[in-house]
């Protein structure tokens, strides 16, 4: 049996996630997150009047209890289901971002009659989509986040990635194939839709600053501070900018299991959708107390069939559960005994 196309996707598939510059996961932007997090922390022991040694402060960066947590092995299959299997098998579940862009210029064609010639240098151009893209990017996020917390049938689908006891890059990843095919098709969405509405007013196909294939604003915050927010290095804005950047700690806040911060700082890079539509949670600049993890003790919590298998289940009982006339024990169940059921 000839292994060798297996072995070139999976190392061509391997180079991309770990090399490309413009890759979630990238060895430079890991190593940059890195470097943030030192400078951090030694300022911090500086501050406070210690000595700054290195031992201690990747001590504070990798404590044994994060490394030796079950809860880094789901982390890791959905690492590698997603960077090698996923576009195989739910690639054609996706909608195209470029199909919906060109159905947005037309339908913008047939109603205001065809785009006058660009009338902006090129780079301007060029720098205005990149702006739309990332807010449309910013905004689907937000909406598809918001969606699953609030509808049961994909927050069973959402929990997966909010089991995770420890929070490390790797648990960016942790998210369920359904969860990223609801994801990616709501992106497709509203990137085809400001890439369409940019198109035609912009009067001409005008391509995103990218580096490789990925918006660069986005890329600029993944290199700054998007692995940090699975860490437990609290890096916390506050006032202005904590209304504006969603910091390592709004995120952290986000995978609380303290009521007061449920459903709140859903954006991705910004807070600026969060502070609009009201779900916005500002963490103090001193360290919350948090505990991460829902249903820590459930059996199965960081299984590959409890995380993978199982919330398909749970979503066909949800559906029957909503679909089925409901039992007739049920029904004789006093209202009070009832509501505290559910
Ligand atoms: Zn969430
Ligand atoms: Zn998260």
């Amino acid at each position: 049996m000839d292994l060798s196309p297996g072995l070139s996707y999976f190392f061509g598939q391997l180079q991309r996630a770990l090399l490309s510059p413009g890759s979630q996961i990238s060895i430079a932007s890991l190593g940059c997150a890195l470097a943030i997090a030192l400078v951090f922390l030694a300022v911090r022991r500086h501050r406070k009047g210690r000595r700054i040694r290195l031992r201690p402060l990747l001590r504070a960066l990798f404590p044994a209890k994060i490394l030796r947590s079950e809860s880094n092995r789901p982390d890791l299959f959905y690492f590698f289901f997603n960077v090698f299997i996923f576009g195989i098998v739910f690639g054609w579940a996706l909608l195209s971002y470029e199909v919906l862009s060109h159905a947005v210029t037309d339908a913008l064609t047939a109603m205001f009659g065809p785009r006058q010639p660009g009338a902006l240098p090129i780079f301007v151009a060029r720098s205005i989509i990149t702006v739309m893209l990332f807010l449309a990017y910013e905004l689907g996020y937000w909406l598809n986040h918001y969606l699953s917390h609030r509808i049961p049938l994909l927050w069973e689908f959402h929990k997966v990635h909010h089991t995770a006891t420890v929070l490390t890059p790797l648990t960016n990843f942790r998210v369920h194939p359904v969860y990223m095919c609801i994801f990616l098709n709501i992106l497709a969405v509203f990137t085809g839709l400001a890439n369409g509405v940019g198109d035609y007013f912009l009067g001409a196909t005008t391509h995103q600053y990218g580096l490789s294939e990925t918006n660069v604003i986005l890329v600029f915050f993944i290199y700054l501070y998007v692995h940090l927010q699975h860490s437990q290095v609290w890096i916390a804005f506050t006032g202005w900018l904590g209304r504006v950047f969603m910091s390592p700690a709004h995120h952290q806040i986000h995978h609380s299991r303290n009521p007061a911060h449920f459903n709140k700082n859903l954006g991705s890079c910004l807070a600026l959708w969060d502070w609009m539509f009201g779900t916005l949670y500002v963490p103090a600049a001193e360290r919350e107390p948090l505990d991460f993890g829902v249903e820590p003790d459930r059996e199965g919590a960081h299984t590959i069939w409890g995380e993978l298998v199982a919330p398909l289940g749970r979503a066909v009982e949800l559906v029957k559960g909503r679909l089925l006339p409901r039992s007739a024990p049920a029904a004789v169940l006093p209202t009070t005994d009832r509501n505290e059921a559910y």
